[in-house]
């Protein structure tokens, strides 16, 4: 008999996050173990959107729920939309992203439904049937593997780490089902939303990430980096060094008490690579580290190093991709 594998698609502001895709690319692999349904649900405004996107990355069945409480994240809110999808699924397995959002929903969804939790999984093996599921400890510093003794189950997933659903135009659409939202009654409310971000590229899902640190010297020294990065497509992120010495704003800082990145390439400039930083890039594709001093311990993660002053560097290499 067939079971369902319920995917909580991640939006922001209308539109599907990468986490989303990521989150239904693992979704795809746990079906390996048997007979699985994949069901997706898109949940705030704009979901007819998502959905088609949705449709053509191999959703089978997809829920949309639509409600102005659903415009900004709040947990209650979001909670109700999620059972909803549970009680009309009866999922096997709910995965999200692991995300703030992933974070602060998930345990509500798993202790509503008395399911076990493994979160933030970077990858998923099937082994004798069963999935396998790895995730960082101690800051990146060991690995384990777990799995699961009891269903139901629900899993987090690390953006940037399992490869997001592939487009199958030779599918079927998707059965699309409009949920009715259950109107909880809402304990807290979003009244306001400040951005302090700069650039248009959510920095957790950025391929590339150029991070400065103490070694930029001022918020202008940022200027050479932000160059780069807008020349790749990139997002500019930051040590606390950086941070605590008022050169860029919090929302940049990267590692333990920040953000975790995972891009295909993290350019370090001006960065010692202290532990508490490694802990938020070390799982990045391919890491460059610039710095003046060739013993600092940023080289011992990096792919390639490069030993110099930042700001001789970075506008060479600005030059050279100018050319391509
Ligand atoms: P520094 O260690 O001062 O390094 C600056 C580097 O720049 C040096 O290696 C220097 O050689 C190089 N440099 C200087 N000038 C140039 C130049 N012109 N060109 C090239 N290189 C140059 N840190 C984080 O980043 N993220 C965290 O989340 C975090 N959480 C923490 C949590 C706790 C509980 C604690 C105790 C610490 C935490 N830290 C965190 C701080 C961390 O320990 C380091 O202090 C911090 O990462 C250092 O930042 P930095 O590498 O920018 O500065």
């Amino acid at each position: 008999m067939s079971q369902f594998l319920l995917v909580f698609a991640e939006m922001r502001e209308g539109k599907l996050r990468q986490v989303a895709l990521e989150t239904l690319g693992a979704a795809q692999l746990l079906a390996q173990e048997g007979d699985f349904i994949r069901i997706v649900l898109a949940a705030g405004s704009n979901t007819a959107d998502a959905a088609a996107v949705l449709s053509a990355y191999g959703a089978e069945i997809i829920y949309t729920i639509e409600d102005e409480d659903l415009e900004h994240y709040t947990p209650d809110a979001y909670a109700a939309a999620i059972q909803a999808a549970v009680s009309e699924a009866q999922p096997t397995v709910v995965l999200f992203g692991h995300t703030a959002l992933g974070r602060d929903l998930a345990p509500v969804i798993a202790s509503s439904m008395g399911a076990g939790q493994i979160s933030d999984v970077t990858s998923i093996e099937i082994k004798d049937g069963e999935g396998l599921f790895t995730r960082p400890l101690y800051a990146g510093k060991a690995f384990e593997k777990r799995s699961f003794t009891t269903r139901p189950a629900v899993i987090t997933i690390r953006p940037n780490n399992i490869a997001a659903a592939a487009p199958d135009a030779s599918r079927n659409p998707s059965a699309i089902t409009e949920l009715a939202y259950p109107t909880p009654s809402l304990r807290s409310v979003v009244k306001n939303v400040v951005r302090k971000t700069t650039g248009s590229i959510d920095l957790s899902e950025a391929n590339i990430v150029i991070s400065g640190g103490r070694g930029v010297k001022s918020a202008d020294g940022f200027k050479p980096l932000e160059e780069l990065a807008g020349l790749l497509g990139g997002a500019v992120g930051a040590s606390r060094g950086a941070c605590d010495a008022g050169y860029c704003d919090y929302a940049l800082q990267i590692g333990q008490t920040g953000k975790v990145v995972t891009p295909e390439i993290y350019i370090a400039c001006g960065i010692s690579g202290a532990i508490q930083h490694l802990a938020g890039m070390s799982q990045s594709r391919i890491i460059i580290a610039i710095n003046k001093d060739p013993e600092a311990p940023i080289f011992k993660v990096a792919d390639y190093g490069i030993v110099g002053d930042l700001f001789d560097i970075l506008p060479l290499l600005t030059m050279e991709f100018r050319k391509v």
